[in-house]
């Protein structure tokens, strides 16, 4: 099994922490130049029965210009066309703007929507599922994984539900 999973989320989420996780530091094609340029390679996990192509997609963001504009018809071609969407949340935050934004996006695509909830490290346990039923309404998500991307904890749980859609 093989396939191409794009990974989405507003700066500073902790998308470069999951795929560091996910990858490791050694082989990691790290992606911290935003926007310039699109579908960047983040890195591919490998297990002895599956392949996963982790994609960069920095073009999602709030409209602005007619590059904007571009950037993000671009970014929506790419989101159609792989098996499944990560969409990284900050968790300890809440649901924001740029999350906002992205979730209107998603609706325009017909892939699967993981959302990774990620930094539950910062949050009290018994504030998860109530958080949980307010991002449910943003998207009809294919799955919702809460994780620690700097702890490590859920992750091996993530890469599982990946391997459904491919
Ligand atoms: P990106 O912009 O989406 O690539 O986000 P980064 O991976 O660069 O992470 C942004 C910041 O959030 C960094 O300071 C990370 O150490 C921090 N961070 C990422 N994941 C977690 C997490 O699971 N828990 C906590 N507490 N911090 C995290
Ligand atoms: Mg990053």
């Amino acid at each position: 099994k093989s396939g191409f999973v794009a990974i989405i989320g507003r700066p500073n989420v902790g998308k470069s922490t999951l795929m560091n996780q996910v990858i490791g530091q050694k082989i990691a094609i790290m992606s911290d130049k935003p926007q310039t340029t699109r579908n960047k390679i983040h890195g591919v996990y490998t297990t002895p029965d599956s392949q996963v192509v982790f994609l960069d997609t920095p073009g999602i963001h709030k409209r602005q210009s007619k590059l904007g504009d571009y950037m993000n018809q671009t970014a929506l071609g790419t989101l159609g066309e792989v098996e499944a969407v990560l969409f990284l949340v900050d968790a300890s935050e809440g649901i924001g703007g740029g999350d906002r934004f992205i979730a209107e996006q998603l609706s325009k695509i017909k892939t699967p929507v993981m959302l990774v909830m990620n930094k539950i490290d910062k949050i009290e346990p018994p504030a998860l599922l109530p958080l949980i039923e307010e991002y449910r309404k943003l998207h009809d998500f294919a799955e919702i994984v809460p994780i620690s991307a700097k702890l490590g904890s859920n992750v091996d749980t993530l890469l599982d539900q990946i391997q459904k859609y491919l």
